[in-house]
């Protein structure tokens, strides 16, 4: 579950994120209600197999069963603030009924890591980096977004109105103070290689996991809100 909000009396409106169908929006009826068999069922971000009954505007859901629950780790406030960012961020990037298969995969992973780490803000990097390449929108980390030359290796230049990175040619005489430099470009490269690969890595230097959430912010058009609750959180 990515999502609840209020509806009416005694009903929530939840936005489910389905393997099969990707982002479902369903109402669960009087789940608000003490007595309510489902109420407690659907916390954040827990994995569930869900029933749901077609209606008349959106479904309702019938029955939950719940696979996974993280809850007794997401009640540390830096786990939740992370946790939050990874399912706003999914409910933000992600269109309704539209199955995105490698976008669940990365979020079931994450979960579970921010789940398990004694410091879960340090995973949300590479988090959005994998979530721009699941959906196209990830800068090349080889070619320069202006001029399409190969990238070299001792440092690239971040161009966030342009979403992508650039070369000494293009920028260097700009003076931007979102330089990488060859560090920079190493992990930039490793943070977003799939999971497994010899040369992926978990965490993001200070300038990456910086120019990586300016990206998120470009692509969306605003930060997102649980941004600000991590940053709090994280210090
Ligand atoms: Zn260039």
């Amino acid at each position: 579950m990515l999502r609840a909000r209020n509806l009416g009396e005694a009903d929530k409106i939840f936005t489910l994120f389905t393997r099969a169908h990707g982002k479902v929006n369903a109402v669960g009826k009087g789940v608000r209600r003490p007595k309510s068999a489902l109420g407690g069922r659907l916390e954040l971000l827990s994995e569930a197999t869900v029933t749901l009954h077609r209606g008349r505007n959106l479904d309702v859901i019938a029955q939950v069963q719940t696979l996974r629950s993280y809850w007794m780790q997401l009640v540390e406030p830096d786990a939740l603030a992370a946790a939050s960012l990874v399912a706003e961020l999914v409910d933000l990037f992600c269109e309704p009924e539209l199955a995105l298969d490698d976008i669940y995969t990365l979020l079931v992973g994450a979960v579970k890591a921010i789940a398990a780490a004694p410091a879960p803000a340090a995973l949300i990097p590479r988090f959005q980096l994998r979530l721009l390449h699941a959906l196209g929108l990830a800068p090349s980390a080889d070619f320069c977004i202006r001029c399409g030359t190969t990238l070299e290796e001792n440092g690239a230049w971040v161009d966030v109105d342009a979403g992508g990175l650039g070369c000494e040619r293009c920028y260097g005489a700009r003076g931007d103070a979102h330089a990488f430099d060859a560090g920079d470009v190493a992990n930039f490269r490793a943070l977003g290689a799939p999971r497994g690969g010899a040369r992926a890595t978990l965490a993001a230097t200070p300038k990456v996991a910086r120019a990586v959430d300016d990206l998120v912010t470009f692509h969306l058009g605003r930060r997102p809100r649980a941004r600000a609750l991590l940053d709090t959180f994280a210090r």
